[in-house]
């Protein structure tokens, strides 16, 4: 069974900063394997725009390249050629004149218009300011801006206010990558497409939720804008307060872009402030054959966290009582990134202490082997009496589906689809960033207070002993990391 594609109205997108990384390894990519599933025709114009003089032909050479290296097996010859016919490039300085008329006489009437910031935050101004004064803003015109949205809640309100002088809030799409991701969207289709579970979804039944984000990886080549930001604005900010949001919100009347995001909004406004003495912030040591943080971000007194963990708790009927876990780390043990549902004891254990404590778990994985899991208690096999055991019903996505179905499209595919077809639902509104910087920016100031060094631990662990006594003091565990 392949999965229908409903093709989309012919566009122009401009892709700012379309030789920049982002562009090369994710936009162009996601862009040919949409093209390649037939989603959209070859009447469709991708304008590459930045400051490198070059022409068309070497653009469509450093895309090509670029295809080679993260579409390898997608579509044969022709498609790749009229993909790449779409292409052209106009050389252009956000922050200068020239360029700007060459653009504007590639854009049709006719057509939908999106723009691509795939460039620094600080150029975002600048490019809107720009568009508007070149008259390439019509109705149907919309901006994608990336992450970060801002550094904290002042510069996130300047950031909208610069955006909201040229742009309504329905043409501008914040992009938050996670929120694309099959197995998030699949979160919403479980709890609100089932009646199983939403009858449950509460703190009279789930004890606590943990939500996991490991990467093995360093910060490598991110090391001067990381060492800026750490993992409290990297990703829980954005990344982890949308999975948190998407667990706890209430169900929205309907599946479109405010009633989604209103929901969303009154979770983060329902989280209370974060005391001290629940976040344990840490930074990853060096194991001999890497370097640690410090050498890397090129500070050696560095005290920038590559590890948080913390408990959050949210202030409504729904959950008052069930703390919600959160962490999130580099070289960490594993790559994988997950949220457990853990749900309460039964009132009452007819089977006696001997059956031991058993708890239905819920497991969204996001990576790898996108899937769900619920762990069920049932009896152990065998004449031996009432023996309880817990085993998992696995719905894994390339089992249940079959390779091909569960082949998901990447996140940017989905996303960039959503833009030309002007579909906000997944994209993060400017009240609701901002609220999430409201949550963020206390738990910061006492840091840059205290002046006190994130904790040290060691690449491939599962980050500092106090984050594991973060749990243990109230009487749970964390699960563990593994691939
Ligand atoms: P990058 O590799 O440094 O590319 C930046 C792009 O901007 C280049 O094409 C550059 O080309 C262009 N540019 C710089 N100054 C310009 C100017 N004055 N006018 C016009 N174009 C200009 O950065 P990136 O990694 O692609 O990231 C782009 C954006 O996406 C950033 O906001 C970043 O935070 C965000 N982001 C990136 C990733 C990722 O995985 N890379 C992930 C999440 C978010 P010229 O030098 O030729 O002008």
């Amino acid at each position: 069974m392949a999965s229908r594609v409903i093709p989309v109205e012919p566009f122009d997108l401009v892709i700012f900063g379309g030789t920049g990384d982002l562009a090369r390894r994710k936009i162009l990519p996601a862009l040919y394997r949409r093209f390649v599933a037939g989603q959209f025709g070859a009447d469709t114009r991708l304008i590459g725009a930045a400051r490198t003089a070059m022409d068309s032909a070497a653009w469509r050479d450093l895309i090509a390249e670029a295809l080679d290296e993260f579409t390898t097996g997608a579509g044969d010859g022709a498609t790749r050629e009229a993909f790449l016919a779409m292409l052209s490039y106009v050389t252009l300085d956000a922050r200068g004149e020239e360029g700007w008329t060459a653009l504007s006489g590639q854009m049709r009437d006719d057509r939908i218009r999106a723009f691509y910031f795939s460039v620094a935050p600080a150029l975002f101004g600048d490019l809107a300011e720009r568009l508007h004064l070149h008259g390439l803003i019509d109705e149907t015109a919309r901006i994608v801006v990336e992450k970060p949205f801002g550094h904290d809640l002042d510069s996130a309100r300047a950031l909208n206010r610069t955006l909201a002088q040229h742009f309504c809030e329905h043409q501008i799409y914040r992009i938050d990558h996670y929120l694309g991701k099959e197995t998030v969207q699949n979160l919403m289709a479980i709890r609100f497409g089932n009646v199983l579970f939403e009858p449950l979804w509460n703190s009279q039944y789930v004890d606590h939720i943990q939500i996991t984000v490991a990467e093995t990886v360093g910060i490598g080549g991110r090391a001067e804008y990381y060492n800026h930001a750490g993992a409290m604005r990297d990703m829980v900010q954005n990344h982890l307060m949308q999975l948190l949001c998407l667990i706890a919100m209430e169900p929205p009347a309907r599946f479109a872009p405010d009633p989604v995001r209103d929901e969303k909004l009154k979770v983060i406004r329902a989280l209370d402030p974060v005391a001290p003495g629940d976040v344990v912030r840490g930074q990853y040591g060096g194991d001999g054959t890497q370097p640690d943080f410090r050498t890397q971000a090129g500070h050696g007194d560095s005290t920038t966290e590559s590890f948080i963990a913390l408990k959050a708790q949210i202030s409504n009927w729904r959950w008052a009582g069930t703390p919600f876990y959160l962490r999130t780390g580099k070289r960490l043990r594993a790559r994988t990134s997950e949220i457990a549902v853990v749900f309460k004891d039964a009132p009452h254990s007819i089977f006696g202490a001997e059956a031991g404590r058993h708890r239905n778990i819920l497991t969204i994985r996001l990576q790898p082997n996108e899937g769900i899991e619920l762990g069920v208690t049932i009896k152990e096999p065998g004449p031996g009496g009432m023996r309880l055991i817990d085993v998992p019903l696995d719905m894994t996505f390339a089992e249940a589906l079959g390779p091909e179905e569960a082949d998901f499209p990447d996140a940017y595919e989905r996303l960039i689809m959503d833009v030309i077809r002007g579909n906000q639902t997944l994209f993060m509104r400017g009240d609701e960033v901002e609220a999430a910087w409201a949550w963020t920016d206390p738990i910061i100031a006492v840091w840059q207070a205290e002046q006190e060094p994130p904790l040290p631990y060691d690449t491939g662990s599962a980050g500092p002993e106090e984050a594991l006594m973060l749990m243990h003091r109230d009487g749970r565990r964390w699960r563990e990391i593994k691939p």
